[in-house]
């Protein structure tokens, strides 16, 4: 007999829910744990996954196979084609390895939860049970509501329940010890799943070697960098984090977002390491940089609570139906030279280019570059929140959508639609010098001063010229009218 654990996107033995429930039942019962990866090129479509982040996906599992090997507990990795084929897989394997118990964490997007749910009755239909457990939130979905009873659609008191919540109940802040050393036997019984060779990405999400090396260096991977980037981050940074966190030159913030996506670390340590630093030792109240990081932290799991509340935003679906009539613009030419990081606006540019270059981009610059797409390009915002999903090695579902409901105001608690960032407004106060736009959009170090944030009306026309950096593509303030006129028609519409 054998205990099972499917890893999914909690790629850590560390605090991993699922992972210690799986382990102390194989304990108990004195049988084997065994954990699985499966491969599904199938959903790396459906979810849009960048090819960097299933790069560092790819090299976590390698990772976490030595981690594990160290406690005598193999990592079965294979691919499976398609994904109507996982349930039956799941059940030939666990046949197999004469298995009657599978554990995983719970993942809330849509086709997640159906399938999770059609395999609790697969497995169960042959003898065999399948736990799926809370772990990617603090507090998990369904326990905050309302005074009235509802579900919170604003951040704000959500969060200030999320933090009394917590405080009433610490132990969802507890960590969870890794699975203990299997029992001898397991090497002898599944040896043969301590070598299988952990397969590569599918062809048309692969990086070149070049790429793969500079990502590796670039992204470093697994459990223990993860851990390393959080202690430094709390012991180095998160004090100045309310001032730093805005400024995209800076080393401001944790990028922990990469780790968190593939879950080599959990939120719940997270919140517990920067609490624990707190001297009040609570979420809310003291230091202020931990305070607002606890609260950026929070926003993940609100997006996740949106998710599960109103399933519909899986369905390309805008949280507020009244902006679903906006009359969008389909320049193809100003979609493509947004998404290249060439529109002559050097501060979108730059976070465009950063994103392309790295895999990642500042959280100021997210909701610029979003706000310009849906409101000055007056393009699909859900045109934009593809093109980001397809990039970043950080892409999660419910974090990039809600971040794009937010900047193009059809979100939950999202902007005012009036509100629209002045992208040169924005590139003077949270890049004053230029710092940020000079190493991402490099043809334009070399212009001085103010300049830089608009050099063809600043009197840097010719330099600009020069180096090939294109004139902007939009007037900004004509673009402004032109999105208040067409999202105020569009809820006249509704
Ligand atoms: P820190 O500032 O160190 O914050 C710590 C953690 O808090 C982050 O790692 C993240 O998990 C969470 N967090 C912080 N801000 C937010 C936020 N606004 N929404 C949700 N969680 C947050 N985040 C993703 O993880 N994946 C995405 O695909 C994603 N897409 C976005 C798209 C848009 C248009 C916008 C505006 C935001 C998006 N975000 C996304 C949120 C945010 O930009 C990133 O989480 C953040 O930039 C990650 O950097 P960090 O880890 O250094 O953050």
């Amino acid at each position: 007999d054998a205990v099972v654990h499917w890893f999914k996107m909690d790629l850590r033995l560390w605090d991993n829910t699922a992972l210690a429930h799986a382990g102390e039942v194989a304990k108990k019962a004195g049988v084997p744990l065994i954990c699985m990866y499966l491969v599904s090129p199938q959903d790396f479509e459906a979810h849009l996954r960048a090819p960097v982040r299933i790069d560092f996906m790819l090299r976590t599992l390698a990772v976490l196979r030595q981690d594990l090997a160290k406690l005598d507990i193999p990592l079965h990795v294979e691919t499976v084609e398609k994904r109507n084929q996982i349930p039956d897989r799941i059940l030939e394997l666990m046949d197999e390895w004469g298995a009657s118990h599978l554990f995983a964490n719970m993942e809330y997007e849509a086709d997640e939860l159906r399938r999770e749910r059609h395999l609790v009755r697969h497995l169960s239909g042959k003898g065999k049970s399948f736990e799926v457990v809370h772990d990617t939130c603090v507090v998990p979905p369904g326990r905050l509501q309302t005074g009235s009873g509802k579900q919170y659609a604003v951040y704000t008191p959500w969060y200030r329940s999320w933090v009394a919540y917590i405080h009433e109940n610490l132990d969802l802040l507890e960590q969870f010890e890794p699975p203990g050393r299997n029992p001898e036997s397991a090497r002898n019984k599944f040896g043969h799943l301590f070598d299988c060779p952990i397969p590569g990405a599918p062809k048309n999400k692969a990086l070149c070697d070049e790429e793969k090396r500079r990502y590796q260096k670039l992204w470093p991977c697994g459990e223990h960098e993860a851990v390393k980037r959080l202690e430094s981050f709390c012991q180095e940074r998160i004090g100045g984090y309310s001032d730093a966190r805005n400024i995209p030159a800076g080393n401001g913030t944790s990028c922990l977002s990469v780790h968190l996506a593939s879950g080599t670390i959990s939120a719940r340590t997270c919140v517990r390491t920067a609490r624990d630093r707190n001297k009040t030792k609570r979420l809310n109240g003291g230091n202020n940089g931990i305070v607002t990081w606890i609260s950026e932290v929070a926003w993940r799991d609100f997006y996740r609570h949106v998710l599960v509340n109103w399933p519909y935003v899986c369905m390309n679906k805008p949280f507020k139906p009244e902006y679903s009539n906006i009359a969008w613009s389909y320049n193809e030419e100003h979609f493509v030279a947004w998404c290249e990081g060439k529109t002559g606006f050097p501060f979108v540019d730059a976070a465009m280019r950063q994103l392309s270059n790295i895999g990642y981009m500042h959280n100021r610059c997210r909701m610029i570059a979003a706000c310009f797409l849906a409101k000055d390009l007056l393009i699909d915002w859900r045109k934009g929140e593809r093109y980001f999903m397809e990039h970043l090695i950080d892409g999660d579902f419910a974090s990039n959508n809600g971040g794009w409901g937010f900047s193009a105001s059809v979100g939950v608690d999202p902007q005012p639609y009036f509100r629209i960032f002045n992208p040169l407004l924005q590139s003077e106060k949270f890049d004053p010098n230029g710092e940020y736009i000079r190493k991402w959009v490099p043809e334009l170090a070399g212009i001085e001063g103010k300049a830089i944030h608009d050099p063809y009306n600043r009197g840097a026309g010719d330099e600009a010229r020069r180096t090939g950096y294109p004139r902007p593509i939009v007037e900004h303030k004509a673009c402004r009218e032109r999105a208040l006129r067409a999202y105020k028609q569009g809820l006249e519409n509704a």
